[in-house]
């Protein structure tokens, strides 16, 4: 027999279904017994004439039994399935659960975050954070039809590679067969999005991955997903109707609560002034309780800033006291090229940047490129790099400006906070399928772990104490 689906019970009445899933609720009476069973569609309450001795909760079972009418009276309100309930003939235990640690039942958040994490799979079960999981997949299915019906094509970059700056530390990999030679986790796949426009992609998008080596907040890890854009021969104002239009699509298709019309766009300065904050919130106590998302653009941000001298990657990057304020791939605007050339009036030059705004949440960035090799390098010199350095570290991207790159810009979107906000949640924990604690260590698999001596020789690696 054919494996039906909780869900589809109350259009089977009358006939014997063979269902799969998971003893969500037990009781065992003396001569009949009740078992709720879940399966990824929903549950259904089910009824044995004898005792269902072996089972435990959260038990996987297999049941045969007829689906039967429950009376009028007993229709269960709110329950998809509160129609019927399943007269079981036979059961088979396809795998028996022992004493649970975490419970499954209820929201979860009253159990402490290592044992949740430890046991996240046990976690994942509750139907709160089922339904996150299924609203991301959800949510960034209509990203990708949304750019899809734009014009966009999927491109994956590499994982293994050098470094890109997105002002935080690199997470580097030794290589094996080159001792001594590291690759580093990508940051952003920002340059190699730059480099397919080179490449006559034109329109360019990724579910990317990035890993930046920052310090830990209490709800984020090392890692995060982007949907990541890159865009040929668009203005700027073209870039962000791109990206506005995705956004609204894409939320419009999980029925999320958007504020009706066009996303506002403000200068960094009008905001500064008026807020005080680049991450503002424009919503009224109204629309706040309502849980509306209410997005505004930002425009016009400051091209350099000084180092912040406790932050070591900043010292790293901007050997001058200067570094980038978002990107060192930022354009300038026509304005002020003449200075960005000359390396004159540093906290004036305005970047072609924007980023994207969400009920006081940054959400996004991005920018118009710097497409133009001489603007490029005299970024680099204003961070204090000497020409060698710069050539080390982009040559690459500067000989490409050379060979034929279109004008281009794009951004990149965090999916975690944006699906928190969607979901309803406080921390971008709830909506991470497996996310890492606050001390940087993974949920149920044990890492960092020490590597072993063989793998250390391997590498050419001696560890200090
Ligand atoms: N590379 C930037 C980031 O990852 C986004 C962008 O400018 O497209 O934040």
């Amino acid at each position: 027999m054919e494996r039906s689906l909780t869900k589809e019970t109350p259009s089977l009445v009358g006939t014997t279904v063979k269902l799969q899933g998971w003893v969500e609720n037990l009781r065992i009476l003396s001569k009949v017994s009740f078992l709720d069973l879940r399966d990824r569609s929903g549950k259904v309450q089910c009824i044995a004439e004898f005792k269902l001795e072996d089972l435990t909760i959260e038990s996987v079972v297999e049941i045969e039994g007829e689906v039967i009418k429950r009376p009028e009276k007993m229709v269960k309100e709110g329950s998809e399935t509160g129609t019927v309930e399943i007269q079981i003939k036979s059961y088979k235990v396809l795998n028996k659960a022992a004493a649970l640690p975490i419970p499954v039942a209820g929201d979860g958040y009253d159990i402490n975050e290592e044992s949740r994490l430890k046991y996240r799979y046990l976690d994942l079960r509750r139907d709160r954070l089922s339904k996150n999981l299924k609203l991301r997949s959800d949510f960034v299915r209509a990203v990708r039809e949304s750019l899809y019906n734009q014009g966009f094509v999927e491109v994956e970059t590499p994982m293994l590679t050098a470094p890109t700056k997105e002002g935080a530390r690199d997470f580097i990999v030794p290589s094996r067969m080159q001792p001594g030679k590291f690759y580093a986790l990508p940051q952003s796949p920002q340059q190699y999005k730059q480099l397919l426009m080179a490449a006559g992609v034109e329109n360019y998008f990724q579910v990317a991955r990035c890993v930046r080596d920052e310090n830990l907040r209490a709800d984020r890890g090392f890692e995060h997903t982007q949907i990541d854009v890159e865009t040929s021969f668009r203005t700027q104002e073209e870039v962000r109707a791109v990206m506005e239009k995705m956004v609204k699509e894409s939320i419009k298709a999980v029925k999320g609560n958007i504020k009706p019309g066009d996303f506002p766009v403000l200068t960094y300065k009008e905001v500064i002034e008026k807020f005080g904050d680049d991450k503002f919130d424009i919503r009224t106590e109204e629309e706040k309780e309502k849980g509306i998302l209410a997005f505004a653009w930002v425009t016009r941000y400051p091209m350099f800033k000084k180092v912040d001298k406790e932050d070591i990657a900043e010292v790293r990057d901007g050997k001058s006291g200067w570094t980038f304020t978002h990107n060192p791939f930022s354009g300038t605007i026509a304005e002020h090229k003449e200075w960005h050339l000359k390396g004159e009036h540093l906290d004036e030059i305005e970047a072609t940047q924007y980023d994207l705004v969400c009920n006081g949440f940054e959400m996004g960035s991005g920018s118009v490129r710097n497409h133009d090799p001489e603007l490029l390098r005299a970024t680099y010199k204003i961070m204090g790099y000497s020409p060698e350095e710069t050539e080390a570290s982009i040559g690459h991207m500067l000989k490409a400006f050379e060979l034929g790159t279109p004008p281009h810009g794009g951004m990149a979107l965090g999916i975690d906070r944006l699906v928190m906000l969607l979901a309803g949640e406080k921390s971008l924990k709830e909506v991470i399928p497996f996310p890492m604690t606050y001390s940087g260590n993974t949920s149920v698999m044990d890492a960092p772990i020490e590597a072993k001596p063989e793998q250390l020789k391997d590498l050419g690696i001696k560890v200090e104490k």
